[in-house]
């Protein structure tokens, strides 16, 4: 297993020959699955008794084991959006919080949240869709406490209709999901688009401090082969903007898939203005 293992970032681990563990600080845990085709990140943000997990990884590997070693007393469990890779392993936690968006409110059977085929995109992978039991409903905009740690859910369509990002002032952290994240970033997907996605990065740019850092819920792994969670800047941000306001400008006729810079491409499809 070790020889077929990527490298790791110097400060992370391997847990359950799966997971590479890396500590953005004291309390704030990224959590990757490097093995898996897309590279995913979630993240366990703690304070006092208390955690938050942003996303249950792909479900290749249950997550939970890996959590529950790290976690706090009370753990709530937040997905940024259904797509089917974020979703893996979400039937074994409770409490679950979702962004109380139309989009997802319309997804609702009783107290069951079962998203469409166009939120999921799994079932072409040969995913069951998933039977989400929604605990709490968390606006966009509001607060989300984890002990003394205050997250704002803002929601950040683009990519899909019902992405949410985290943002932290107090460490100046934004955590992404799929809005922003080193490798090709989806707008032609069911769902995505791109006018929305300007529109978020414009929200963003005026919202955060020039030094906020972002992370994001997918992470190639660096010219030097390493995997990490992958932080981006405001400056990458900026330069999604303007490749999303070139595009929404001056749409293309063919889907192709364009540079943003040297830590970012964007998926285009004509057929998601
Ligand atoms: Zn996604």
């Amino acid at each position: 297993m070790d020889d077929n293992r990527p490298l790791l970032a110097p400060d992370a681990v391997w847990e359950e020959d799966w997971f590479a563990l890396e500590t953005l600080d004291a309390d704030t845990l990224a959590i990757g699955e490097p093995l898996y085709f897309q590279c995913n990140w979630s993240y366990l943000i703690s304070d006092g008794d208390h955690s938050l997990l942003f996303d249950t990884g792909c479900g290749q590997v249950p997550i939970s084991p890996v959590v529950n070693r790290h976690r706090r007393a009370g753990l709530k469990v937040l997905p940024s959006h259904m797509h089917y890779d974020h979703l893996g392993g979400i039937g074994a936690f409770d409490p679950v919080i979702i962004a109380d968006l139309p989009v997802l409110r319309a997804c609702v059977d009783g107290e069951v949240l079962v998203p469409t085929e166009d939120l999921f995109l799994g079932t072409k992978h040969g995913l069951a869709v998933p039977r989400i039991s929604v605990t709490e409903w968390v606006k966009p905009q509001s607060w989300i406490d984890v002990g003394t740690r205050r997250l704002q859910v803002l929601h950040t369509p683009g990519h899909s209709p019902d992405s949410i990002s985290l943002w932290e002032p107090a460490r100046k952290r934004l955590f992404a999901a799929d809005f922003l994240y080193r490798g090709a970033l989806y707008a032609q997907v069911p769902g995505a688009s791109l006018r929305a996605y300007y529109a978020s990065c414009q929200m963003l740019l005026e919202l955060l401090p020039g030094d906020a850092a972002i992370f994001g819920a997918h992470g190639q792994p660096d010219a030097q082969g390493r995997s990490m969670a992958p932080e981006l800047g405001m400056s990458d941000l900026a330069d999604l903007a303007a490749m999303l306001e070139r595009l929404v400008t001056s749409p293309p006729a063919e889907a192709g898939e364009f540079k943003v810079n040297a830590r970012m491409n964007l998926a285009y499809s004509p057929e998601r203005p």
